[in-house]
């Protein structure tokens, strides 16, 4: 049998044929363009049907399509809540797909669908939570409890990103001040690298940057400090206690077997941020005596993650 997932981001659909070893075997991207509801049911399901005729898959052999969304779903009614960035709204997705083909339908948050994905993917089959932490533009998070995604009441559930580590600090686009995601996303670590670049005119990131500070990014700080600059190694280490601040936020709640870690900046060698970040997670939480601990560890899935997460919703 075979899984079909469809990761709906904000200018394009990716859907993917996904075998009974989670592995992706073909994929189909079209750019997101409806003008009705009724029109986006329809797109989505002729994008799975073509996927899975294109592929020489019979219909019968499809177990189940799953999509992601970002933004809440309700995965019980089929109904997509609301999305950022698209103008969805209440949207019966499940009855809409149904009109075309008539396989079983699952919806998930994009980032819960990630984590599932790595919830699949990794190395110890045998563990029962994992909480995925994305950091890009804003910090995503996804939890895995007993196996199974833990969206809350309302499909909500999963915002780490805006949990308050500075009171009363920057505001948010969320309506807080002081959330995680100012702090520790990758945009906040370039938001520090260059503030900190304005008041260390010597520092070797100018060099890095040849002097524009547009080619700042996530990598700036950490390569600058490789090279022994004082300023960079300063916002490494404010960035890293601030990661770990929210980090052992996570941990003290849930006490999860893995947090994965995924994004740009999670590609940084292990020595300069899993490392630290595991032993400064340690020292802050409950749970330091015991025998064991949360693993942080590197995500896996990288850009596949939303197709394979979201046809394993199929296999919940
Ligand atoms: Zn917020």
């Amino acid at each position: 049998m075979y899984y079909i997932g469809i990761d709906i981001g904000g200018t394009n659909l990716k859907a993917g044929l996904v075998n009974e070893r989670y592995e992706i075997t073909a994929t189909k991207k079209t750019p997101l363009q409806f003008e009705s509801m009724e029109q986006m049911g329809e797109i989505l399901a002729r994008m799975a049907i073509e996927l899975s005729e294109e592929n020489g898959v019979p219909r019968d052999q499809v177990a189940s399509v799953g999509m992601g969304f970002p933004g809440p779903v309700d995965d019980k009614q089929g109904v997509v809540i609301k999305t950022v960035n698209i103008p969805i709204r209440s949207m019966p997705v499940a009855e809409m797909f149904h009109r075309h083909w008539d396989v079983p339908v699952r919806l998930g948050n994009d980032a819960d669908c990630a984590a599932l994905g790595e919830f699949y993917h990794y190395e110890n089959k045998d563990i029962e939570s994992l909480i995925l932490v994305t950091l890009g533009t804003g910090i995503g998070t996804g939890i895995i409890l007993n196996g199974k995604i833990h969206t809350g009441v309302n499909g909500c559930a999963g915002e780490g990103g805006h949990t308050v580590i500075v009171y009363g600090g920057e505001p948010c686009s969320c309506g807080r001040r002081g959330c995680w995601e100012r702090y520790a996303s990758a945009n906040a670590l370039i938001r520090q690298t260059i503030a900190a670049m304005d008041s260390h005119k010597d520092s070797a990131m100018w060099g890095l940057t040849g002097g524009d500070l547009s080619r700042v990014d996530g990598r700036t700080a950490f390569e600058a400090m490789r090279k022994g600059d004082a300023a960079a190694r300063a916002v490494v280490d404010q960035y890293l206690e601030y990661l770990a601040c929210g980090l052992a936020n996570v941990v003290n709640i849930f006490q999860p077997e893995v947090i994965a870690l995924g994004g740009g900046v999670s590609h940084e060698r292990d020595e300069d941020l899993l490392a630290p970040l595991q032993s400064m997670v340690l020292e802050m939480c409950f749970g330091r005596e015991a025998d064991r601990h949360t693993k942080l560890v590197k995500a896996k899935l990288g850009n596949d993650a939303g197709i394979i997460g979201a046809a394993l919703l199929g296999i919940q």
